[in-house]
């Protein structure tokens, strides 16, 4: 009972996960496999990552108490504010984490694939801090939606590289950054941004993600007296942020779990990135999990309004959760997620990113008990998707 959701040690949730590489990534892959852990757990390690956690990303991230928005939904509802993190959302928590970790096992070269962008940004501030040569993978269609953050990129020093193949999006990014990592396996490390690909990234990007609930434990016995919520909600793009969220209580039965991915035009639309809810098993990007495709298996083009949640995979933990319905899963459309952006805006005073709006728009399609204490992680800023709102505020109803 106790470890049903935790990793096995061939880095299997249930039936989804694995390793799947190319003969030419084996051996890289075994080596970060035989030294993850041990290096994580490592005192030095640790020292050293969470005085970064602190006086650079400045963390402990608040657990803000929403009265205005608890009264409307009928709960105690908290904000875990992941957007004041520097960089704006929670992906520096796992760059951070995996920069010194390749310093560590003696990298010299690091490469990222981003979607969003906020990957890419977080990978680049850290590369510029501990001044490492860095090169980002980015679909030549999100280098034209994340403008702003592809200067950013620049500016910290990043080589950043259009991908103009497929759907010119993340896929194909993470399809480009793989043959990189397959040509140039023994001096570079891949950091990987989300609990997605081969054993062990969804394991260690869970693990440096965790940081977020270890804090809600402590955050929650200070404002609560108890320190478990009765719901906690995040977003779903690759799963880290939830896998954060969720990490310290995956085995706390009394914690309902409720995660949120993009329905797009809606999950039977054919223009989604639902993948808990339209996936079936199958291999994408070095692992078994829940993937979007034809009957002939072919991958599916994911659609969103967010970049950050546009992908046709999901993590195999996140898989695993939703197939033994540990999690609830939602899938919340672009209209949905919209009207939940200028619903916080205007109620709280913090403009959400799209894809933390996927969890807010779940507020509306719960039932809750006016005691329950709810537990929302905000995984990153809205700066990034001002243009959208402005663009679409017509269309929505405030
Ligand atoms: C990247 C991103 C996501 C989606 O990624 P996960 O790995 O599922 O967390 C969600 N929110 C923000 C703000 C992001 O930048």
């Amino acid at each position: 009972m106790m470890k049903s959701y935790q990793v096995s040690k061939d880095g299997f949730y249930g039936e989804f996960g694995g390793a799947y590489v190319p003969e030419s990534l084996s051996c890289a892959m075994n080596g970060l496999r035989t030294a993850y852990l041990e290096i994580l757990e490592s005192d030095d390690f640790r020292k050293e990552y969470h005085a970064l956690l602190k006086d650079y990303v400045g963390r402990p991230s608040p657990l803000y108490h929403a009265e205005r928005m608890s009264r409307k939904y009928g709960c105690r509802l908290y904000l875990k504010r992941e957007d004041l993190n520097h960089t704006g959302a929670h992906k520096i928590n796992n760059a951070i984490g995996q920069l010194l970790l390749a310093r560590r096992l003696g990298k010299k070269r690091i490469i990222a694939e981003t979607g969003a962008g906020q990957h890419g940004v977080a990978v680049a501030t850290v590369c510029a801090l501990m001044d490492m040569p860095c090169r980002i993978y980015m679909g030549a269609i999100d280098v034209e939606r994340q403008r702003v953050n592809v200067e950013r990129m620049r500016m910290l020093g990043a080589e950043v590289c259009p991908v103009c193949s497929g759907g010119s999006a993340l896929t194909e990014a993470v399809d480009v950054a793989i043959a990189d990592w397959c040509e140039h396996p023994d001096d570079t490390f891949y950091v990987i941004g989300s609990a997605v690909g081969p054993h062990p990234y969804p394991d260690m990007v869970a693990r440096l993600q965790s940081v977020i609930s270890k804090e809600i434990k402590e955050q929650l016995m200070e404002h609560e007296g108890r320190d478990y919520p009765d719901y906690l909600m995040a977003c779903v793009g690759g799963g880290s942020n939830a896998a954060g969220t969720i990490y310290h209580y995956l085995d706390d039965t009394r914690v309902k779990i409720v995660l949120g991915e993009a329905g797009g035009h809606g999950a039977e639309s054919g223009e989604t990135a639902a993948t808990m809810s339209c996936g079936t098993p199958g291999i994408i990007h070095g692992s078994r999990t829940l993937v979007m495709q034809d009957d002939k298996g072919h991958v599916m083009e994911p659609y969103s309004i967010s970049a950050g949640l546009d992908y046709p995979g999901v993590g195999p933990l996140h898989a695993h959760l939703s197939q033994t319905r540990r999690a609830e899963i939602i899938s919340v459309n672009d209209d949905e997620a919209l009207r939940a952006a200028f619903e916080l805006t205007r109620m709280e005073g913090i403009i959400p990113a799209l894809e933390s709006s996927h969890a807010l728009a779940m507020l509306p399609k719960m039932k809750f008990r006016p005691d329950d204490v709810v537990v929302l992680t905000v995984s990153g800023r809205g700066d990034k998707d001002i243009e959208t709102y402005l663009a679409k505020r017509n269309e929505i109803e405030v």
